[in-house]
């Protein structure tokens, strides 16, 4: 969707860009710091892919224009916040309405407030989670509780993005889907996305979708240079734990992929290059429950991250016990 039309949509908000590379200016950015801390050092990961990361994004204040006539207890819902937080946040907003056009604080960075993820994606919660703001290069659905995520994450994925624009100016923005809830939890019908490290991302693709949904990556819809482009970003960030991705999407990346890849790594980028199960599942592209029509990017735990691991597995006995269970109300109605 071009930046007119998220414009239009009357959606913004204020993302800090500090850096001496020249972006595209665009509404959203404003340049002002109005808070400027370090950001939690990732754990690490090796970046196996180069791509000069350039971009350092301070994300103090996420502002959103409401494109209609609302009241105060709408728009809280629209970002699942709860409505005396959402007042708090915005004085402004204690007449109850908010007129069209009218920009809305939706969040506000507090250094006091540590935003972090807790527990497993698939068990876990998040806290002072920050919502994913507008920009050029990505387009946001309308309706947000589910665009949540440590602040961390929501750098990390906005610098990646803006700096992938910028070297794919002509590219269609990526669609966004789920992240997390405000603070975490449940996130039907997914099993993950409840720690604020899980991102729904879709593929770049040659011609805009009509509606806000991701579209099966071909070789006849995605743009697999630009998608290419944006994973070895995201890699390079060095925050990302592993992508899930179908082999069919991974198959039209690789060509891309041997340009910036030393040949030896390949196998632990993509999946569908390693040769046993163990190696499938230790590579960063993993084909993991469909992910053809978009990939689902897992930021890596960070210092402040509270009991941060991977997905937990359901209790063993817990399952025999539920099993037996189901065999014994099988044989009660033979
Ligand atoms: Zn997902």
């Amino acid at each position: 969707m071009p930046i007119c039309c998220i414009r239009a949509l009357g959606l913004a908000a204020t993302l800090l860009f500090a850096t001496s590379a020249a972006y595209p200016s665009a509404p959203e950015i404003a340049a002002a710091p109005e808070f400027v801390d370090p950001l939690p050092a990732s754990r690490g990961f090796d970046p196996v892919v180069p791509f000069e990361p350039r971009a350092r994004v301070e994300l103090g204040r996420v502002w959103w224009t409401a494109p209609r006539a609302e009241s105060v207890k709408q728009v809280a819902e629209r970002f699942g916040i709860a409505h005396d937080d959402l007042r708090a946040l915005d004085p402004s907003l204690a007449d109850g309405r908010v007129a069209a056009g009218q920009r809305v604080l939706v969040y506000r960075h507090d250094p006091a407030a540590p935003s972090r993820s807790v527990g497993a994606p698939n068990r876990g919660r998040l806290e002072h989670a920050a919502p994913f703001p507008e920009g050029d290069g990505w387009a946001l659905r309308a309706y947000r509780p589910r665009t949540w995520a440590t602040r961390h994450v929501v750098v990390e994925l906005a610098a990646s993005i803006a700096e992938w624009r910028e070297r794919f100016p002509e590219a269609q923005p990526v669609l966004l889907g789920e992240f997390s809830r405000r603070g975490g939890g449940t996130v039907r019908p997914h099993r993950s996305h409840r720690s604020g490290r899980d991102v729904d991302v879709g593929y770049v693709l040659l011609v805009p979708p009509a509606a806000h949904k991701f579209t099966v990556g071909t070789p006849r819809t995605m743009d697999a240079a630009a998608t290419w482009g944006l994973v070895q970003r995201l890699l390079a960030s060095g925050a990302v734990e592993s992508i899930f991705m179908a082999e069919s999407v991974q198959n039209q990346l690789l060509p891309h992929a041997l340009a910036s890849v030393a040949p030896e790594r390949l196998p632990s980028v993509f999946s569908v290059l390693a040769t046993d199960p163990r190696a499938k599942k230790q590579a960063i592209l993993r084909a993991w429950g469909g992910h053809d029509d978009h990939m689902h990017v897992r930021f890596a735990c960070t210092d402040d991250d509270v009991g941060c691991r991977d997905a937990e597995r359901r209790k063993k006995g817990k399952k025999k016990k539920g099993r037996s269970a189901a065999k014994r109300r099988g044989a009660k109605g033979r």
